[in-house]
Formats: structure tokens, C-alpha cells, sequence
């Protein structure tokens, strides 16, 4: 088990507190999965029940609200039947659970007593949780107009808020100035975030009965859950579990499409991409790790779908007619399903609904 360090190959310990290389590039963990389908038949119903495919130690100490395992339901869209896991079902509401338990576990055992992190949405009320339950001091910086619900969330686990004026990039930089002196929590950057939202990619597979679907159809803003299925189900592979990378299918809004249109080669000169969105959580104008992101999709013969807002509305409100309360932003990957499943021959789709509708306002 290792840090790699992106593009350079170096390695480090993985019991280094960092989060970047020294040399400021992107960190991944490579570790050599291994899957006892016997072991984890019989462990628990989380995502801890893959403790020898995660680079943490859990006899060390985790911190976890039994998280993960989440339900997956076949439901009827469209007339075409569609896996979902029902990701809004977390403690905190969103599926950010599964890369703030990991993340956290590390910088508990890791001795790290602060950190620092910035979000404007689920990340920052998952980090701010879990640090509480491991009595972590925990600071985020927001932008100015962040949703009410959301900053008393993350005061309510006893968070410290930093509101900053200007946009979602002035935050960042006010929070990688903080980073210099603290452990930062970045659900972008720190890789132990995606030592966790890889075991989507492991629940899915084994609900399934140990087999790939052919294609996951998911949001993309920072990628944390595109890159986190990447990762968890390349090691299924590795380990010859399943046999073919399903299709990574990734989500964004007319609005804010910077990797779609770096995908398709888009030329997109004016760069006018706008957060003005229901989708509010996928408008991400820099993901910094929008190069792994954009090699996911392509490598695992995947495509990008954007949608606009009256869909999303559509699809939001489809969906609540069969019962689920979801976030808007949740609803723009539905509206990319229906788009996906319309041309797709695929039998086994598995999509989520990635935030509960509590936390935002209705669409109605
Ligand atoms: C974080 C989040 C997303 C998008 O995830 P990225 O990691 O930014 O791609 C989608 N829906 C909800 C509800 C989220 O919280």
C-alpha cells in the first residue's frame, strides 16, 4: 500500500499527512484489493464489510455512523427497467458519507486533531459529522450565498464557518491558504476521500451477485463518486471478480459543462459556464481532478450527457411521484438516465439517487 504521487510516479508511506505531493501534485493509493466473498457475506451490512480492499486498518480505529450497503431497488423508467442505490439515505443525506468516514478514519488514526475544508453542500455537512464523531476540530469555508439548511447542518456537528465573499473560487483559495498550516479534508484532493466512494462500485457488484453492469450512469462535478467507481471497480477487475469495466456514464448541466465540453472537444472559447442552476451541487467550473475524471469516461468506453433545466425539473418531479424526495441536483442525473436509456441496448443500468430532498428547497 502506497501514496502515488499523479503524472511523477513517486510513492509515499501512506502514513504521511499529506494530501498533495510536496511537489503539489494530485495523490492516489494503490493498494492490492483483496475479496473474500465469504468474509464479506458474513460481515456486516456497511461499507466496512471490504475492509481487505481499503487501505485502513479498522482493527486501528475507525470513526463510522454505519454507513453505506445502501438499498439498491429495480425500478420501471420510462419502460425500461434501472438499479438504483438509494445514496440519499445516509446520516448526513447525501452519499459524501462514504468518503468522509474513510477520510476521517485516517486523519484520526494519523493523530491529526484539526482540518480544514471547503464546501458550499453535502461535502462539508458529511466532513463536519464525522469529524464530531471523532472529535476533530473542524473548519469550512462556504461562499457567502450558500443554502441556510446546509450552514445549520454543519453548525449543528459543531463545525466552525468561515463565509467568503465572492465566488466558489475565492473560497477555495481562502481555504488552501488555511491548508498550509492544517490537514485539508477536500473531498477533491485528499485521496483517502476516494478510499470510500469507491465501495459504491463494490456494493453495486456484489448486489448484483458478483457481476458488472454494463454501464453507471453518474453526476459530474468534482467527480468524487465518477473517480471513486473508476477506482473501486478497476480493483474488482484486477482481482478477477468481475471480467469488463461497465460504461461510465457522467451528468452535467447545460448551464455548467466545462467536462462535456472538454470531452466531446467542444469549443467553448467564452468559458460563460454559470453556477445558475437547480443543480447547484453539479456546477463545478474547475474540478482539480478533472483530467481523471475525463480518462475515466474515455477509457471505460463511457460518454457525457448534459441536461437542461426544464429536465431536471421533469425528472425531479417524476421521481417524487414514485415516492423518493431527492435533491434538484440529484435530479439531473435521472434526467441523464432517461436521455442514456432512450439510444442504449445495455441490460444492466445502475444509476443513484445521490442527495435527500430535505436539505433544498421543492421544485413544486
Ligand atoms: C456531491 C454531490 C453530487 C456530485 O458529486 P461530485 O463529486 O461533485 O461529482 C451530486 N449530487 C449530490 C447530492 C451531491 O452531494
Amino acid at each position: 500500500m502506497k501514496l502515488i504521487e499523479q503524472d511523477k510516479n513517486e510513492s509515499f508511506n501512506i502514513d504521511e499527512p499529506i494530501w498533495i505531493s510536496p511537489n503539489g501534485n494530485l495523490l492516489d493509493i494503490e493498494i492490492d484489493a483483496k475479496f473474500d466473498l465469504q468474509k464479506i457475506k458474513n460481515a456486516y451490512p456497511n461499507l466496512w464489510r471490504y475492509e481487505d480492499a481499503i487501505a485502513i486498518n479498522q482493527q486501528d480505529g475507525i470513526v463510522s455512523l454505519n454507513e453505506g450497503f445502501t438499498a439498491i431497488e429495480k425500478i420501471k423508467l420510462n419502460g425500461k427497467e434501472i438499479y438504483i442505490k438509494h445514496e440519499q439515505l445516509f446520516s448526513t443525506g447525501s452519499y459524501k458519507d462514504r468518503g468522509a468516514t474513510t477520510l476521517i478514519s485516517k486523519a484520526k488514526q494519523l493523530g491529526v486533531k484539526k482540518i480544514v475544508q471547503d464546501s458550499s453542500g453535502n461535502a462539508g455537512c458529511a466532513i463536519a459529522a464525522y469529524a464530531a464523531k471523532a472529535q476533530i476540530n473542524c473548519e469550512i469555508y462556504l461562499p457567502e450565498n450558500t443554502s441556510n439548511s446546509k450552514i445549520s447542518q454543519m453548525l449543528a456537528y459543531g463545525a466552525r464557518i468561515n463565509k467568503i465573499k465572492g465566488d466558489r473560487n475565492a473560497t477555495s483559495i481562502a481555504a488552501w491558504k488555511a491548508a498550509k498550516n492544517i490537514y485539508y479534508a477536500s473531498h477533491c484532493y485528499n485521496p483517502w476521500f476516494f478510499e470510500g466512494t469507491k465501495t459504491f462500485a463494490f456494493e453495486v457488484c456484489e448486489q448484483l451477485g458478483w457481476k458488472s453492469p454494463d454501464s453507471v450512469v453518474l453526476p459530474a462535478g468534482n467527480g468524487t463518486l465518477i473517480i471513486g467507481c473508476y477506482i473501486g471497480f478497476s480493483q474488482l477487475l484486477k482481482a478477477g471478480i468481475i471480467h469488463q469495466m461497465p460504461k461510465i456514464i457522467a451528468v452535467q448541466t447545460e448551464t455548467c459543462c466545462p467536462l462535456y465540453d472538454a470531452f466531446f472537444d467542444t469549443n467553448n472559447s467564452d468559458n460563460n459556464y454559470s453556477s445558475n442552476t437547480i443543480a447547484e451541487g453539479i456546477a463545478i467550473i474547475n474540478a482539480p481532478r478533472a483530467e481523471q475524471i475525463l480518462n475515466a469516461v474515455k477509457e471505460t468506453k463511457g460518454t457525457f450527457i448534459k441536461v437542461n433545466e426544464v429536465e431536471i425539473k421533469d425528472a425531479w418531479i417524476k421521481i417524487a411521484a414514485m415516492g423518493n424526495y431527492i435533491e434538484p441536483t440529484s435530479a439531473a442525473t435521472i434526467a441523464g438516465l432517461e436521455k442514456y436509456i432512450q439510444g442504449s441496448l445495455d441490460q444492466t443500468i445502475v444509476s443513484l439517487f445521490s442527495g435527500h430532498g430535505l436539505k433544498s428547497k421543492s421544485l413544486i
